[in-house]
């Protein structure tokens, strides 16, 4: 793996939530140029290193935004909330939607490959933030 590679991987496994490509790129804009990002945001994608979904937030418009995929143990297909209010993401944890999907290709005849699902509204913190004020 060739360093921008490893160290835009190392920066999406030491994030706490997805990151947006346009963030990955501000961070790492002293070392490499944004083709170059994007080039090792690919290729992490398409070698199972990296997982990414498209979020539309009404501050920020659409973007990209990517997660490191834990290379032990089986890699779970998980979804994130995006907070509208602070923009941060909650981990939902493990897709429940499997049987749903299965239940689509059998009424439908299909063969699903991916799906993606974004939540978003106010998290936690902005809530209890709102009852306080
Ligand atoms: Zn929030
Ligand atoms: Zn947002
Ligand atoms: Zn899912």
């Amino acid at each position: 793996m060739t360093k921008a590679r490893s160290k835009v991987l190392s920066l999406l496994s030491g994030a706490a939530g997805p990151l947006s490509a346009s963030s990955i790129v501000k961070s790492v804009s002293d070392c490499m140029d944004q083709a170059t990002v994007y080039r090792a945001l690919h290729y992490l994608e398409e070698n199972g290193y990296a997982d990414s979904f498209i979020l539309h937030c009404l501050s920020h418009g659409t973007e990209r935004y990517y997660t490191a995929v834990p290379q032990s143990g089986n890699p779970i297909h998980r979804h994130w909330f995006h907070c509208e209010s602070c923009h941060s993401f909650t981990d939902l944890g493990e897709c429940l939607l499997d049987s749903v999907m299965r239940g689509y290709e059998k009424d439908h005849d299909l063969t699903i490959h991916t799906h993606t699902l974004y939540i978003t509204g106010i998290c936690r913190g902005c809530k209890l933030k709102g009852c306080l004020s």
